[in-house]
């Protein structure tokens, strides 16, 4: 048995030359053979991986058996209720969050979140019809459904063309989040009182601003950012 003086890979019995490195061999035992086989495969073996496309149709057809498994189902038990709905709604908003993106790689960030908040709306819209519950629909999780369809993509749209640093995005991030909660809790304020008493949204907001306020420091102090940078490897 025979190794490279180079690189110390294996040789076979007539190898002129090293495989791997394709440094001579100078071996005055072993004359070389051209004509023998290969000692390592020369093929390479391996899974090709899934393209996004076939991953897309495969989940497509899982979520499309589940919604039609539910609704023969419901053909056959229980069927004074029309329950196959909500599995086969929740089958649609999970196509539209997972399988569209895959399918559909022209699609921008603010359009698939647009997309994926109207998946959930309409589900939403499937239960309220289904549980008589229009009444909070229309004044709780639409109200909810267009702050976040509003709010979302445009914080997206601002980081991504923008070309916002880490440190920017997480501060706008922190404050909307903030934003967020108070509108929460605002709505259901509304629904339930009629009146805006802001209680745990004001601690959550107050959070979200008291961690930005280290971030502005350390963004606007270029030798914190510098630190900071050489920390966090960003
Ligand atoms: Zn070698």
């Amino acid at each position: 048995m025979s190794y490279c003086v180079n690189c110390g890979v294996e040789l076979g019995a007539g190898a002129g030359s090293c495989p791997l490195c394709h440094t001579p061999v100078q071996n005055p035992h072993a004359v070389p053979d051209n004509d023998a086989p290969p000692f390592f495969p020369t093929r390479h073996e391996g899974v090709e991986p899934v393209s996004r496309r076939m991953a897309g149709l495969l989940l497509s057809s899982m979520l499309a058996s589940v919604a039609l498994c539910c609704g023969i189902l419901n053909l056959l038990f229980y069927r004074e209720l029309w329950w196959s709905f909500f599995p086969g709604g929740a089958a649609v908003m999970l196509w539209v969050w997972f399988a569209m993106p895959l399918l559909f790689r022209r699609l921008s960030a603010w359009c698939r979140l647009t997309l994926d908040t109207l998946a959930i709306g309409v589900y939403v819209l499937l239960i309220a019809l289904a549980v008589h519950g229009l009444d909070w629909y229309l004044r709780l999780a639409v109200p909810m459904l267009l702050c976040a369809v509003c709010v979302c993509p445009t914080v997206i749209w601002v980081v991504r063309y923008r070309r916002l640093s880490i440190l920017s995005s997480a501060i706008l991030v922190l404050l909307t989040a903030g934003f967020l909660a108070a509108a929460v809790e605002l709505f259901c304020d509304l629904y339930l009182r009629g009146v805006w008493r802001p209680g745990w949204s004001l601690i959550v907001l107050i959070s979200c601003v008291g961690l930005c306020i280290p971030l502005i420091v350390i963004r606007r102090v270029p030798s914190l950012r510098e630190e900071a940078r050489r920390r966090f490897h960003v």
